[in-house]
């Protein structure tokens, strides 16, 4: 088989998929640790601890001390390019093929970056301090306004895998940016079904939930003057929460620095709330924004939505896309609640 990665859509749903044979050999230090990492003593040399800079790509951005040398030590958070892509940007061709009017592919073209959200050895997102937790959301909207200029890209996906359990490979606290030529169904989806909300009523469903939501108080886990966390009302895991602006935004890079220390500091909060109310669950957080060059959307509303593994999908999961929680999203946000630290004030 080819070792070249390739995107290959689901004859008969749309799904896309990526065959990246190359991930293989990707470096796993997290091998079986269930359900979180919490341990430094891994064997092999952390490649995002500072001294080993050699061990991953060039950065594409760095916060670092002024005067400290690229690629060298002196910064606090770095995006390098992956070691081990999905996607790769030197993948090229035609754009599609389609054998048989069935099997439709294109070639795994895309750039897949890690984001190293700071330079001590931390495992647990919620050990970085307000500063750190700040800058991973300034990171993340300027890799996004820099991967718009690429007009090969249509989406990035922004996300971050925590415990091995989430998906996590190295133990260093760290996110994704996966930027593809495609827009993943899940966007889709979304943007399909909010235009539908629009067309009906004039208003936006994100916007309509939020409002709703904190009208009625029983989901919602915290709110800052900007931003809502609340529990997802048609959640897939128990616990899982949503945080969205209040104000209506499509496009997460619009967001000033000021929001993004407060949306920082909130999902801090409630992260650190998860933590004591399920014991340290493993977890994704995704940020789910318009495609890139889109307009601002009057129906779409970015949201970061995050995932705890509170349970282990199975059949219906896995088989229909049908998830079975047990405990109730309005149970789960009065546990989350329970559970908050107190306000911290925003940094920056
Ligand atoms: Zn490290
Ligand atoms: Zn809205």
């Amino acid at each position: 088989m080819s070792p070249e990665p390739e995107f290959r859509r689901d004859p008969v749903c749309g799904r896309w998929a990526v065959v990246a044979p190359e991930r293989s050999h990707r470096p796993i230090t997290l091998e079986g640790v269930e359900p979180r990492h919490r341990r430094n003593g891994e064997r092999r040399p952390c490649p995002f601890c500072p001294g080993q800079e050699h061990d991953t790509p060039d950065e594409v951005l760095a916060y670092r001390a002024s005067g400290s040398a690229p690629d060298g030590p002196g910064w606090q958070l770095r995006v390098v390019p992956n070691k081990f892509p999905a996607v790769r940007p030197d993948a090229g061709g035609a754009f599609c093929a389609v054998e048989g009017m069935v099997f439709l592919t294109t070639p795994g073209f895309g750039r897949a970056e890690v984001v190293v959200e700071c330079a001590e050895h931390l495992a647990d997102p919620t050990a970085l301090n307000p500063q750190q937790f700040t800058d991973v959301f300034r990171a993340y909207r300027e890799r996004l306004v820099a991967l718009a200029g690429d007009p090969q890209l249509a989406y990035a996906a922004v996300f971050k895998n925590v415990g091995a359990e989430a998906g996590a490979s190295l133990g260093h606290t760290h996110s994704q940016i996966i930027s593809l030529p495609i827009v993943p169904e899940a966007i889709w989806a979304e943007l399909l079904g909010s235009e539908a909300f629009h067309a009906r009523t004039g208003r936006c469903v994100f916007c309509d939930l939020a409002a709703r939501e904190l009208a009625d108080g029983e989901r919602v886990v915290a709110r800052s003057a900007n931003f809502l966390a609340v529990t997802a009302f048609a959640p897939r895991y128990a616990y899982e929460f949503w945080v969205l602006p209040l104000q209506h935004s499509a496009r997460y890079e619009a967001i000033t620095d000021a929001r993004a220390s407060e949306l920082a500091g909130l999902i801090r909060r409630v992260l650190v709330a998860l933590d004591r109310a399920q014991a340290e669950p493993a977890y994704n957080w995704f940020l789910h924004t318009a495609p890139l060059r889109s307009p601002e959307l009057a129906h779409y509303h970015w949201h970061i939505e995050v995932l705890p593994r509170t349970a282990r999908p199975a059949g219906l999961e896995w088989g229909y896309g049908c998830f079975i929680t047990t405990v109730s999203p309005e149970r789960a946000a009065a546990e989350l609640r329970g559970a908050l630290p107190p306000d911290e004030r925003p940094v920056g």
